[in-house]
């Protein structure tokens, strides 16, 4: 390889490890992990707007059921009546029975009118927390699709910077040879991202470890064009 190519496959290594970089930063975005919280608080607010939905349908019946009986009771109530001042009866233990009868049913109609009030207050007040619900539910809405505009421009600016990066590393490696590059992307696979290192100072960039002095005089005296690696790591070195 001749200096020129060992530069460059220096300058693929570092367009590549920032390829990686923003993979990264692509998968951990803060506006992920934004809009992950407000979907979450868009649910709650829906849960709970659901959970008063509920309740009241079970008020609304309640009180459909409580005026059915109501009517009923008060039909009856206007039979017994009907009855008590017909003149048909005569009897007094007969009248009597059938006055405390007439009372009695009364006493119930007027239970159940205010049972029926009650419900329909608290029907009343929950509509009122369902409408808050729905306001906030909104608010909620606009929210994650903010949130989701957000992640896709942030997503936009990196995936731009990764198309910049590949095109740059393309121009570099087209120079080197389809050899020396099928060896750099195995190495760099099993070195974790980092297949070329600058030796700089006796010292493998690389590893940071220090070469050996013997290994160092080795590389020194060796011709330009050899590939050397580190003996510590194994990364192909470049002679700085
Ligand atoms: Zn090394």
């Amino acid at each position: 390889m001749s200096d020129d190519q060992f530069q460059r496959l220096l300058s693929v290594q570092d367009h590549d490890t920032r390829i990686d970089q923003l993979r990264h930063r692509l998968d951990t975005l803060p506006e992920q992990a934004a809009l992950a919280a407000s979907q979450q608080a868009r649910q709650q607010v829906d849960n709970q707007r659901e959970t008063k939905q509920v309740k009241r349908l079970e008020l609304q019946r309640t009180l459909k059921r409580n005026e059915d009986e109501l009517a009923a009771l008060e039909d009856r109530a206007k039979r017994e009546k009907d009855r008590l001042y017909s003149g048909e009866i005569s009897g007094t233990r007969e009248l009597l029975t059938l006055q405390e009868e007439v009372d009695g049913l009364r006493s119930r109609c007027s239970d159940m009118e205010s049972d029926a009030l009650e419900l329909m207050e608290a029907i009343d007040e929950i509509e009122t927390e369902v409408e808050a619900l729905a306001t906030g539910l909104e608010s909620a809405e606009t929210a994650v699709a903010a949130a989701q505009k957000e992640l896709a421009e942030a997503k936009a600016v990196v995936r731009a910077e990764i198309d910049q990066e590949s095109a740059a590393r393309s121009t570099e490696a087209a120079d080197i040879g389809e050899a020396a590059l099928a060896s750099y992307e195995d190495l760099r696979t099993r070195m974790g991202g980092v297949a070329v290192a600058r030796l700089r100072n006796g010292t493998c960039e690389g590893c940071h470890l220090g070469l050996s002095a013997m290994e160092l005089d080795r590389i020194r005296h060796a011709p330009a064009d050899e590939v050397c690696h580190c003996e510590e790591c194994g990364r192909i070195l470049v002679r700085t």
